[in-house]
């Protein structure tokens, strides 16, 4: 696995390559985001490690130009640990999020569970256990990891995938909270349940009408067509 390492700190920067290469990771680096789309649109990274504070773009527009280009796991790394961030770098397509410092065994590890989770739904030979859930004009296809509303695909992210994915596997039924963050999460996720919320709004946004997924105060989320 090749990851890019998008970060402008130096020792940072030489210190995570170390570790990546210690753990048996391929790497390399670029120090800033003109290098990091240069670098998608030419070798094309299996994963990317993105330092949201660089010297030449904003980190967010620079997250959502990557997504727009490549469906590549992302981790976004930030110094400011403000829940807006946290919010926000979901929202922008990111698959998981890490705040300054960190040590390298917790970044290792976030970096093999997104893969895996990637891995898990890839359609390279699952394809048995893959189904398309159809509801009303939206269609979700687990085998290709598709999503169509009235035919025009919409990019998820894995997270974003996974949770539309369960909510459709009863429309109109209710999933309380726990339910969900333990399918979806694996019950490993430490942040607080405003990653869940995120992850609605994000899913909302894309699928263009906000009542596609009801909250249920005090209980869950129902998905169903709007209307
Ligand atoms: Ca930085």
């Amino acid at each position: 696995m090749q990851i890019l390492v998008v970060e402008d700190d130096e020792s940072v920067g030489a210190g995570v390559l170390e570790g990546l290469a210690r753990a048996g990771f391929q790497a390399s680096h670029v120090a800033d985001g003109a290098g990091a789309l240069a670098e998608v649109r030419a070798s094309g990274p299996d994963f990317i490690l993105l330092d949201l504070g660089l010297p030449d773009m904003d980190g967010t527009d620079l997250c959502r130009a990557i997504r727009a280009l490549t469906t590549t796991p992302i981790i976004v790394v930030s110094a400011r640990d403000e829940e807006i961030d946290r919010v926000l770098a979901l929202e922008l397509g990111a698959d998981d999020y890490l705040v300054k410092p960190f040590g390298m065994r917790e970044l290792v590890a976030r970096i093999r569970a997104v893969a895996r989770r990637s891995e898990d739904h890839g359609g390279d030979g699952q394809a048995a256990s893959g189904s398309t859930r159809q509801i009303g004009p939206l269609s979700i296809d687990q085998r290709s990891r598709r999503v169509l509303v009235d035919g025009a695909e919409i990019h998820m992210t894995v997270k974003e995938f996974e949770l539309l994915y369960y909510l459709a596997e009863d429309p109109g039924a209710v999933c309380p909270r726990s339910d969900i963050l333990r399918a979806v999460w694996n019950g490993n996720w430490y942040g607080t349940t405003k990653t869940l919320d995120a992850h609605v709004a994000a899913i909302r946004k894309k699928l263009g009408d906000p009542r596609w997924i009801e909250a249920v105060r005090g209980v869950g989320f129902r998905l169903d067509v709007p209307g």
